[in-house]
């Protein structure tokens, strides 16, 4: 078996389904994971937050809209009167019951099942394309199986538990359709794997079923050296190992969710990136082989803060560095980077919701230093110390950059740098130059 995961461009339009209905009709088994078709995600955002300022003027030109995307799709996608009738009430329903939102309370449990609803409309329109044209297909939903924890954490237990408990009522089925990126949290509501969470779904899905391959079907043939929305000629990877890729994704390469490589790592499942517009590329095989000796990649993470925090006293205090590390632990804020020196710490945080908390607290026992619109680049391959001369050069391409942090040797796939986000572009373009 095999999951496949179509982006929202790969299903964008109704020529866009049809094309992937194509790549998918094959005989055998698969589970395919379908993002909202592309834009729905943003609209529905913006829906919700003119929800929570009560502006209901806003929110129905952008439902309105929406839906009026929709209606066209399906007066495109479907043939038969039967499946046009079907796919129009379908989407009516979806959006009245956003439409429901525009007289009532809206709290964040609302906005969780206004954001569902791109993934259930899509996958639900799919689903009617392949019955019209004969398939055989099963929708799977994604609200009855995928589930996170107190954490906000993927219950793997309950996910593969419920995957299999669904699907053995279909023993003979080959083609099941699911939605990525929605969830149900540990009480049962409905949420979302955060945005571009669909890859997450596919990994999740593909590690609890242990399947032969996920392919993740987007809109570039594969993972590119570099960001090709920053850098002209960026080239596709051709093998790339789980913890390069992870790294990679974590540190801001749009094309996979940050932390959608971790499960099928260790489910050991190899992960192949595709092109839709382009299905017979090469694309990515990301598997746990590691190519020896070799820069494969460069990604930026946007939106850091980063933190200086200066010891009280003069020297590196006995017990000052867990007192530091407690402070981000007690408010749910992971560090990214770490620096040390004699006198204090400089870390980076990409979540700063509760920031001021932190400082005020940091502030009790040493002095702060704070730097907004940061943004972390970060340098990917087989960077284990006795390979040398690559610290060299990238720091030769960075050599008209100021360098805020630099971090090196907490991992061997990855140097880590960091720098104003006006810089971010240049870094990246120096870096494509002299290391590829
Ligand atoms: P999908 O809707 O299929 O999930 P995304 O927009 O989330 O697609 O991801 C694909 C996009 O990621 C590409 O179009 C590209 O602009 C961007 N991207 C950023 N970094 C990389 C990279 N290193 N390799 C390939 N694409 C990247
Ligand atoms: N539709 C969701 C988003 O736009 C999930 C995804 O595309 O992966 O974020
Ligand atoms: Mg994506």
């Amino acid at each position: 078996m095999k999951v496949l995961k179509f982006g929202g461009t790969s299903v964008g339009s109704a020529q866009r389904m049809r094309e992937v209905a194509d790549l998918i009709t094959g005989s055998d088994r698969k589970i395919v994971v379908l993002s909202a078709m592309s834009g729905t995600t943003n609209s529905l955002v913006e829906i919700a937050n003119y929800l929570y300022k009560k502006n209901y003027d806003g929110a129905n030109e952008v439902i309105n809209r929406l839906e009026r995307g929709y209606l066209n799709t399906v007066a495109e996608l479907f043939k038969k009167e039967e499946f046009k009738h079907k796919g129009l009430e379908l989407v009516k329903s979806h959006f009245d019951y956003v439409k429901s939102f525009t007289k009532d309370v809206f709290t964040v449990f609302e906005e969780k099942s206004v954001l569902a609803q791109g993934e259930l409309l899509t996958t639900a329109l799919f689903n009617f394309y392949l019955q019209e044209n004969g398939h055989d297909s099963v929708l799977l939903p994604a609200l009855d199986f995928m589930r996170t924890n107190k954490n906000n954490e993927p219950d793997t237990v309950y996910i593969r538990e419920n995957l299999e408990r669904i699907m053995s009522d279909f023993e003979g089925t080959h083609l099941f359709i699911t939605q990525g990126y929605i969830c149900r949290n540990a009480f049962g509501e409905v949420d979302n794997l955060q945005r571009g969470g669909s890859d997450y779904t596919a990994s999740l899905v593909g590690a609890s079923l242990e399947v032969e391959e996920i392919q993740i079907w987007t809109d570039i043939d594969g993972m590119h050296n570099n960001d090709p929305r920053f850098v002209e000629n960026t080239t596709s990877i051709a093998e790339i190992s789980f913890d390069e890729a992870a790294e990679l994704a974590y540190f801001g390469a749009k094309i996979l969710h940050p932390t959608s490589v971790l499960p099928a790592k260790l489910a050991n499942v190899p992960v192949k990136v595709l092109n839709t517009m382009d299905p017979e590329a090469v694309g990515t095989t990301i598997s746990s082989s590691q190519h020896k000796n070799r820069i494969t990649a460069v990604a930026a993470k946007d939106g850091i803060t980063a933190i200086k925090i200066k010891s009280g006293r003069m020297l590196l205090a006995f017990g000052f560095l867990r007192k530091v590390f407690e402070i981000f632990e007690s408010y749910k804020t992971p560090i990214d980077m770490i620096t040390t020196s004699e006198v204090g710490v400089s870390v980076t945080i990409d979540n700063d919701r509760h920031l001021d908390e932190i400082l005020d607290d940091l502030r009790k026992f040493s002095t702060v230093e704070v730097d907004y619109d940061q943004v972390i680049v970060c340098v990917v391959g087989d960077l284990v110390a006795e390979n040398k001369g690559y610290a060299n050069r990238i720091f030769e391409a960075l050599k008209e950059i100021p360098i805020r942090m630099i971090s090196y040797g907490g991992s061997e796939h990855n140097i880590s740098l960091l720098v104003d986000a006006n810089d971010k572009k240049d870094a990246l373009q120096a870096l494509s130059a002299k290391l590829f």
